[in-house]
């Protein structure tokens, strides 16, 4: 699921799976569907 968020003055799309930010909302929904949130390197 992605998430919208305020950052430093911006709006933010975050991958709820694996907490990845984007600054496109397509993009993080993109990001989403292929996202498993098994890939330790995105782990914050
Ligand atoms: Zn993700």
């Amino acid at each position: 699921m992605v998430v919208q968020t305020e950052r430093d003055d911006a709006t933010w799309y975050e991958c709820e799976t694996c907490g990845l930010l984007f600054d496109e909302q397509s993009d993080a929904s993109e990001h989403e569907k292929r996202c498993d949130g098994s890939d330790p390197t995105y782990i914050q």
